[in-house]
């Protein structure tokens, strides 16, 4: 990727490793929500590790093992190093900028598209891969203009090229951790320690996914436990009993993702049915896939395994009865928490789980915040630091919809404007 240009080298990229291990996935779904042309060569034993990889067993400290087209090969790569490797890893070429967008999901890249096209100097700061919570979606069915439906990945990389097109700059594998905001400038500050100056800042950082709150899980991340509908993953699936907790659209989109490949699907939901949480179109095809098959007013109370998932167990919320089963494959999609822990550092309102409150949500009882310094009111999307904008899930009220995500991102930019011209 030419980051000048926004066009995409084609780069097949080989990726050799242990399929269960948490190394391996965070590659493939990194390289997968890139839309880098990739292969995944299953390792299952030391033969196969010796001979396809040169290493010396399958669980060898040296996997993942990746291989590029220029013959390049990389022992157990972190992503900013494949960042590196593929020429996406770039600095920022200003040393002041109009605007900076922190996050590159569904809001960030639609205000990335309107501040570039708009003529802002612009720069975007994503801590992984575009696309957000969308990138990791195989088929979004309800965006406008896509009646056949499209994959998150293509999605954001159509985004990522359509915001270079217009000269935005995306810093990626690049994490903001602190701000900075007086009156007409902020700086950001990146976990490597760059530091980024603009004049007004969108902050579209979306949600980071639910975790169970199982004690082990952390261990199991990417070796057996995935969060999100792990598009990534389906192809490893064949003939393979696959447990999806959630009731939510994420929950039934995974679920006929996997449908064609996975023997058997088991759907771990709290509620009685999945009705009230899952669109009409999901539960119409999910019950007539014959491999489906709910488990209503059930819980998952434990993981267990080794170096990776074996077995989970299940409890029925009513009896509280308790049984053991064999699970390799586990995908969590019970939503998201905002992060949104800088923003309490410098003073921006948040509400009491963490999302940014904005524009009229700021006023109570028909006052301001009493840190809010201007005469005028904050504007719609402007957070209580004049300047600092919030678009897309991890605003206080959002829709959490793509669609509402990159409208959020355009009035954002919108907003920006009004805010240029009269700070
Ligand atoms: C599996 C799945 C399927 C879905 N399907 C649909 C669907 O069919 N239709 C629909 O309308 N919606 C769907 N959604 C919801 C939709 O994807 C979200 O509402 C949308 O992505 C929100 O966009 P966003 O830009 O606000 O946030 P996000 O998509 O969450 O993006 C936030 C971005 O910010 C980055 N970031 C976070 N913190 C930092 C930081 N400190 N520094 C730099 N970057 C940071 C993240 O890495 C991420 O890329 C789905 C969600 C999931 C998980």
């Amino acid at each position: 990727m030419a980051e000048s240009s926004g066009t995409k080298a084609p780069a097949l990229v080989k990726v050799y490793g242990d399929p269960r291990s948490s190394a391996s996935y965070s590659i493939r779904d990194f390289l997968h929500r890139s839309d880098v042309d990739f292969e995944f060569v299953p390792l299952t034993t030391d033969e196969e590790a010796r001979a396809k990889a040169g290493v010396l067993h399958f669980r060898d400290s040296r996997l993942p093992v990746c291989e590029f087209p220029d013959g390049t090969r990389m022992e157990c790569p972190t992503i900013r190093q494949i960042t590196e490797k593929l020429g996406w890893f770039v600095n920022p070429s200003r040393s002041e900028y109009d605007l900076a967008i922190y996050g590159a999901g569904p809001a960030g890249l639609s205000a990335a598209v309107y501040g570039a096209s708009d003529g802002l100097k612009t720069v975007v700061v994503e801590r992984g891969a575009v696309g957000g919570q969308a990138g990791s979606s195989s088929c979004i069915e309800n965006y406008l203009g896509f009646s056949k439906g499209i994959s998150g990945a293509d999605l954001a990389e159509r985004a990522r090229e359509q915001a270079c097109k217009f000269g935005a700059e995306i810093l990626l594998a690049r994490k903001g951790v602190r701000g900075q905001f007086t009156a007409g400038k902020g700086a950001g500050y990146l976990e490597d320690g760059t530091k980024i100056i603009a004049r007004a800042s969108i902050c579209a950082t979306g949600v980071e996914y639910r975790r169970l709150g199982l004690p082990n899980e952390g261990r199991f991340l990417g070796a057996g436990v995935f969060y999100g509908a792990g598009v990534s993953e389906a192809s490893l699936l064949k003939g393979e009993h696959v447990y999806i907790v959630g009731g939510g659209n994420s929950a039934g989109q995974a679920a006929m993702h996997f449908v064609s490949t996975a023997k058997r699907i088991s759907i771990v939901i709290r509620e009685d049915s999945l009705t009230q949480t899952l669109s009409k179109y999901l539960i119409d095809r999910i019950q007539a896939a014959p491999n489906v098959e709910v488990l209503p007013r059930t819980e998952v109370s434990a993981l267990h395994g080794d170096h990776a998932l074996d077995e989970i167990t299940l409890v029925d919320r009513t009896s509280r009865q308790e049984r053991r089963v064999q699970a390799h494959w586990l995908f969590v999609c019970i939503g998201g928490v905002p992060q949104t822990d800088w923003a309490q550092d410098v003073g921006i309102v948040r509400d009491e789980t963490g999302y940014l409150v904005t524009g009229p949500d700021l006023i109570i009882g028909e006052k301001l915040p009493a840190s809010w310094p201007l005469e005028r009111a904050p504007y719609y999307l402007e957070t209580s630091v004049p300047g600092v904008f919030a678009a897309g899930d991890v605003r206080h009220g959002s829709v959490k919809r793509c669609a509402s995500a990159v409208g959020e991102g355009a009035m954002a930019v919108a907003f920006v404007h009004r805010y240029l011209q009269r700070p």
